[in-house]
């Protein structure tokens, strides 16, 4: 029998289908009472958004293990160093307690210092904030929504003052950098002390400033540089408040950047009067008490809690359908035959370093063949030097650069206009206060929307590794987030400890309410007739010989089908943009497995898939028919019907059935 019969009965491919089709389930779910969360207690283990393990340094590329400090922190003499001195200043008196403005006198003063426009007005915690920082009267924590202004509550107070500094402790050196340069108000200056602007005048800058913002990470701020300031009575004299921004990070990082779990000895240099304000967009309960372990926060701090509901974000929970490294799950961000002009200004994240530079080369090179400029794509990670990562967010935030690929670098905090879809591919060790800080980064211009995705790997699924009850070391709230069939966004707001809100109707939450928000699936692929290409049996293993002359013999035909389709046309893409010479390899080392044109998906990244897919499995089908590396075609016996025959007893599967004992309309289909 010719194995590529079309033939729509052909019994091979209904036997073969039939042995393919996915049995049908009722998925699982969780009891609902084992999704509620409960507020854990402090201690216990395995509690919702729990920590994770360490996680990879990379210092320019390189893997860095986490080192003990050569130096005491926080301290000005280490043995086996040179003495050093505190900055002696001679400043005026340290800064006292001054009454509270109201909110028409803050609002005058925002306008007229250019912060805020001139028909615009202050939020309330902004006015509370600074109030609370003018009359030193404590420590808060506000939770409010990423790209709600809470980076004013560090300026405000300087502007009324007209003199002091706000000493920020930053997490990242791009959010160090984005605070430097973004607009200020008239009269304050900002200043970045990070590893590579620690110079004695950065310093001496940062000792004598007036209404001066000090941008600082953990790490810098228990340096013994740092020291010299931090031992100055007169400098700590002149600080109007502490802040500590994505304060969230504290408990997260704790465990793995020792600078966040020390930041209260810092507080314990300060003292207790100078306040200390915690910002975050997302703090649940247990992070809350991390802040006051950890960073040494009062424990009669003011909380103002705004959650960080923002309604113009919706959220998009998908399962992967495709290989992970096949990037065909997130095709949609660079549709087929698109211009530069209509690509949608995207952050895409990845946490595996080597996962999101091949989803580079792959963006890379679909977006050349289509004639798309390669800058409209970029990458960003920890292993880029300080001023590539700089160029790059400045490329991105300038429109440039259109889809920018990055890990956690492209942090909480960062500003970038425009921003429409954040996407999520892969969730494993993530958590949910991540993922709620990540989709933030879309919509920050008023009347904009945007929308977060998680691409959800096999693992993470209903019934794959973990669940809400056996999360490992997953973070619950992720779990149930990208399992369950409930809204997204009720999931996020639950775990978030989120005030309650007013529901608008109208709101576009999720895509478990509106599955119409989902996006195109590009390559969806329906059989309806099952047609030659199913029909190709399992080839036989080939020899490493066979593989190479499989090789050349496909990169042959490639050669000739550019030569006659292709050339003429695009006359300056050769052959190899085509299909590139390690899918061809990948090809040649696995006819045995390539049974129908969507088995080369698995091995190939070929970008013009419609044009080239058919061709190219013919083209492969004829190559191993040349080398007889198909095997005999299946031998069908069909039985006699025979009429009234008893019921046959079950036997194993294994045991071979003679075709005497067939029941009526029975067969054996053999392969040899
Ligand atoms: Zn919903």
């Amino acid at each position: 029998m010719d194995p590529t019969d079309s033939s729509p009965i052909n019994p091979l491919t209904q036997i073969q289908r039939r042995y393919n089709a996915t049995p049908v389930q009722t998925p699982t779910r969780p009891a609902r009472a084992a999704l509620t969360i409960q507020p854990a207690p402090i201690d216990s283990p395995g509690n919702p958004l729990a920590p994770i393990k360490h996680r990879k340094q990379l210092r320019n590329g390189y893997e860095q293990s986490p080192k003990t400090p050569s130096y005491r922190p926080y301290s000005l003499n280490n043995p086996g160093t040179p003495r050093q001195k505190a900055f002696n200043i001679s400043n005026p008196a340290g800064l006292q307690s001054i009454p509270a403005l109201d909110p028409e006198q803050w609002n005058n003063l925002a306008v007229k210092s250019g912060v805020i426009a001139a028909d615009a007005q202050l939020r309330g915690f902004q006015i509370q904030i600074s109030n609370l920082v003018l009359m030193r009267r404590g420590d808060a924590l506000l939770i409010s929504p990423t790209g709600s202004g809470k980076s004013l509550t560090w300026i405000l107070p300087l502007l009324a003052r007209k003199e002091g500094m706000s000493l920020v402790v930053t997490p990242y050196t791009s959010l160090g950098l984005d605070g430097e340069l973004s607009n200020k108000g008239d009269g304050i200056s900002s200043l970045f002390v990070y590893s590579e602007q620690n110079s004695q005048q950065d310093f001496e800058k940062a000792a004598t400033g007036e209404m001066l913002v000090i941008y600082v990470c953990p790490e810098m701020l228990k340096s013994p540089s740092f020291a010299c300031l931090i031992h100055s009575a007169s400098w700590r004299g002149r600080l109007s408040a502490i802040y500590i921004d994505e304060a969230h990070l504290v408990h997260q990082t704790h465990t793995w950047r020792p600078s966040y779990s020390r930041i209260y000895q810092f507080r314990k240099i300060v003292g207790l009067d100078t306040p200390l304000i915690a910002l975050s967009a997302t703090c649940p309960e247990l992070y809350r008490h991390s802040l006051l372990t950890f960073a040494g926060l009062r424990m009669d701090y003011t909380l103002i809690n705004h959650g960080n509901f923002r309604p113009e974000l919706s959220t998009i929970i998908l399962p992967m359908l495709y290989d992970i490294t096949s990037f065909l799950d997130i095709a949609f961000i660079l549709p087929l035959g698109t211009r530069e002009a209509d690509l949608v200004p995207t952050i895409v994240y990845a946490d595996d370093l080597e996962l999101l530079t091949k989803m580079f080369w792959w963006a890379f090179s679909r977006a050349a063949s289509m004639g798309i400029p390669t800058h409209a794509i970029d990458i960003i990670h920890s292993g880029l030097s300080v001023r590539h990562q700089e160029l790059c967010m400045n490329d991105f935030r300038n429109g440039i650069t259109k889809i920018l690929l990055g890990s956690s670098k492209i942090s909480a905090g960062i500003n970038f206009p425009g921003v429409k879809r954040v996407v999520q591919y892969k969730c494993r060790d993530l958590r949910l206060p991540n993922f709620d800080q990540r989709r933030g980064r879309g919509a920050r211009r008023q009347g904009e929307t945007a929308v977060g995705m998680i691409f959800v790997e096999p693992s993470m699924k209903l019934g794959g590794d973990f669940s809400v009850e056996n999360p490992g070391e997953q973070d619950p709230g992720m779990i149930e987030l990208v399992q369950s069939d409930e809204c997204a966004e009720a999931i996020i707001q639950r775990h978030l400890d989120n005030p309650r809100h007013n529901r608008d109707p109208s709101y576009n939450c999720c895509n478990r309410c509106d599955p119409s928000m989902q996006p195109g699936r590009e390559y969806e692929w329906v059989e309806e007739n099952p047609g030659p290409s199913s029909a190709f049996p399992t080839t036989n293993k080939s020899t490493t010989a066979q593989r190479e002359l499989i090789y050349d013999k496909l990169a042959a035909w490639c050669l000739q089908h550019w030569r006659s389709y292709r050339k003429a046309k695009w006359p300056s893409y050769g052959p190899k943009t085509l299909i590139s010479d390690s899918d061809l390899e990948e090809l040649a080392a696995h006819t045995n497995k390539i049974n129908c044109i969507e088995d080369m998906r698995r091995y190939t990244h070929i970008v013009h898939w419609k044009d080239l897919s058919t061709p190219l499995f013919e083209s492969l089908q004829g190559i191993c028919q040349e080398l007889n590396l198909l095997p005999p075609a299946p031998e069908i016996v069909i039985a006699e019907p025979t009429v009234n025959q008893p019921p046959q007893k079950r036997r194993k599967t294994t045991e071979k059935r003679k075709p005497e004992e067939l029941a009526q309309g029975e067969m054996i289909i053999d392969f040899q």
